[in-house]
């Protein structure tokens, strides 16, 4: 967790971010790591994650060696005893919000937890970039399986388990270091951001590529840029408007009105 974020949010960032809300008719959410970190799922970067604790498995890894599938489920099981009763944010419920008032068409996110979705936002309206931790799917033939019944398998056999349907390995749905980006959701996103009026970029460190080329396309193809982020990114030169504060503070009372 972030812990120089503030908690409170200046009136005038409020009353300055609304407007331009209001005056948009295409807004385009983008959001990272640190929309997620107030419900308690920590994020990538800052102090004491525990993402950081060990070395992240590649895709390549993954697929090559029985052992690195055993301990890439072993960690993704420990994690999941952590984080998957974490229900969603302000932040979240601040997205939702726009998006039901139509005045945000979609949000692009980085983010694996689910949260968009238990929000009440539709599948359509959120653009996953690094795929979704919530279930699995075999990566030979994309079928897609449940979790539970995938940790059951696990735990009973000590094996990382294999599709049932084709053999191939099963693996969480979300993209490792070193697998390929989806290329039709990548697609969308660009799409997304050409169009935007006003792209707002909430709690990410922009340091991720492709996906933080995203907020420079958008401002490069019109869109007014905001960044809400409680540390300096490398996209803050580009940025018309940067928000230094706890985000769901902010977006609470920035949305106070249309929830
Ligand atoms: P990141 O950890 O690199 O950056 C998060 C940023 O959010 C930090 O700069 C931090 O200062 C800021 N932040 C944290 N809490 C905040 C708050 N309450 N208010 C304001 N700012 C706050 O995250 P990233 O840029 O999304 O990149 C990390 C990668 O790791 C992504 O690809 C993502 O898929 C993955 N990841 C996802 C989750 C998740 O799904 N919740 C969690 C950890 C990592
Ligand atoms: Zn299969």
């Amino acid at each position: 967790m972030a812990s120089s974020v503030q908690a409170d949010c200046s009136s005038s960032d409020v009353g300055v971010l609304r407007q331009m809300i209001l005056s948009s008719s295409n807004i385009v959410g983008f959001t990272g790591a640190g929309i997620s970190t107030e419900c308690g799922v920590p994020d990538f970067r800052s102090p004491g994650s525990p993402w950081m604790v060990n070395k992240p498995i590649s895709y390549s890894a993954f697929r090559a060696s029985p052992a690195m599938r055993i301990e890439a489920w072993r960690r993704k099981f420990i994690m999941d005893d952590h984080y998957r009763n974490a229900l969603p944010g302000r932040g979240h419920k601040a997205i939702k919000a726009l998006i039901a008032s139509s005045r945000m068409s979609v949000v692009i996110t980085q983010n694996i937890d689910n949260l968009h979705q238990l929000s009440g936002v539709t599948e359509d309206k959120i653009i996953e970039l690094h795929g979704n931790g919530s279930y699995a799917t075999c990566l030979d033939c994309a079928w897609r399986y449940e979790l539970e019944p995938v940790r059951e398998r696990f735990e009973a056999t000590g094996c990382a388990p294999d599709c049932e349907r084709c053999g191939g390995p099963i693996k969480s749905a979300t993209i490792s270091f070193g697998q390929a980006m989806p290329e039709l959701k990548m697609q969308r996103a660009v799409e997304a951001a050409r169009c935007a009026d006003l792209f707002i970029s909430i709690g990410s460190s922009l340091v991720v590529y492709p996906a933080a080329h995203l907020p420079a396309l958008a401002k490069e193809s019109g869109a007014v840029l905001v960044i809400i982020n409680a540390e300096p990114t490398p996209c803050d030169v580009h940025a018309d408007m940067v928000i230094r504060s706890d985000i769901g503070s902010i977006l609470q009372a920035v949305t106070a009105e249309f929830i």
